[in-house]
């Protein structure tokens, strides 16, 4: 069975609920607070695990995290959920934190501070040996260069590679556009990375037209996630489009990660893309109902049971 690997970052997530988020300069007082495990790449890691869990998918992770109680905690709760974290350093800068405040509309700000996050190096990824068939994971709050690198060894060796490029933040080089087999965006990262104006509610067509134009070669995919419309795939000549479901959302965080870590773990298994897609749309719809990243990702008993 081939394992998913993550190259991504690890955060603490310091989750803060307010009636709304405040404006540049003002102070609201503010509900709840709770502390999580979080990062797009341990969220991401931990939709996998718990989507391959009792069905032989090994997860492993390469990241880093500070010699400090969020590192435990956070390698505690990877392993907890079954994730091998052998390829995870510790380093003397602070562990990841990311700072997030869900509104009434169940809207999140977010700032993100990559501390051992922004330490994550080439040579980190000798800690996992990868294999044909293996699939690849990672989104862009590592060094650009280390995962440009992880998509190079993944493609020499007939890995699967997938790259959620979130968040958008600039560009990345062309030579790793060119080693990604799956992009995964939503609409925002879409518009930014094809440098379209696309608006919440674009017609599917434009969405497909910007997608389109994030390709570098034949045989790449584009997926563009769309909340709560749910997601559409685009190939050179063909595209498949996912209904969202409609449950009652109460924090969107990590949405985007539990449909991208379910893709990775439904494809190790053997699913065709829009199998996978079918799947992680139920599961990202699940974890939309629940507070919190990590700890909101369902099992996969949890998804079968709707799709069933
Ligand atoms: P986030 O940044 O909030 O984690 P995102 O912007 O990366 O998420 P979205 O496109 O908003 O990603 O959502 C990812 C997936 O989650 C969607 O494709 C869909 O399957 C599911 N989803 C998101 N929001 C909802 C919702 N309100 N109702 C049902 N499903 C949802």
């Amino acid at each position: 069975m081939p394992k998913v690997v993550v190259a991504g970052s690890i955060n603490t997530d310091v989750l803060t609920t307010m009636r709304r988020a405040p404006r540049p300069g003002e102070t609201v007082s503010g509900e709840t607070v709770a502390f999580g495990r979080g990062g797009k790449g341990l969220n991401q890691a931990v939709a996998a695990a718990r989507q391959g869990q009792g069905r032989g998918v090994d997860v492993a992770f390469i990241g880093r995290v500070g010699r400090d109680t969020f590192g435990d905690q956070a390698l505690a709760f990877l392993q907890t959920n079954g994730v091998d974290t052998r390829g995870v350093a510790r380093t003397d800068t602070a562990t990841g934190t990311a700072i997030v405040m869900v509104d009434a509309q169940a809207e999140n700000s977010i700032v993100v501070i990559p501390a051992a996050n922004g330490e994550v190096a080439p040579a980190d990824l000798d800690a996992v040996t990868l294999q044909a068939g293996d699939i690849l994971v990672s989104q862009f709050e590592i060094p650009r260069a280390t995962i440009a690198d992880f998509f190079r060894r993944g493609r020499a060796v007939g890995a699967t590679t997938i790259l959620n490029a979130a968040p958008a933040l600039d560009d990345a080089p062309d030579s790793l556009w060119a080693d990604i087999d799956i992009l995964v965006v939503n609409e925002t990262e879409l518009g930014h990375f094809a440098g379209v104006d696309l608006a919440g509610d674009a017609p599917v067509d434009a969405v497909a037209a910007a997608a389109r134009r994030l390709m570098r070669r034949p045989g790449q995919t584009v997926v563009a996630t769309l909340g709560v419309r749910g997601a559409l795939a685009v190939t050179a000549d063909d595209q498949v489009i996912v209904s969202g479901r409609t449950v009652k959302a109460v924090d969107t965080t990590g949405a985007g990660d539990c449909f991208v870590g379910s893709v990775a773990a439904r494809l190790a298994l053997g699913d065709t893309l829009p199998q996978a897609m079918r799947h992680a749309n139920v599961a990202a719809s699940i974890a939309v109902t629940r507070v919190g990243a990590g700890d909101a990702m369902p099992t996969g008993d949890e998804v079968l049971a709707v799709l069933a």
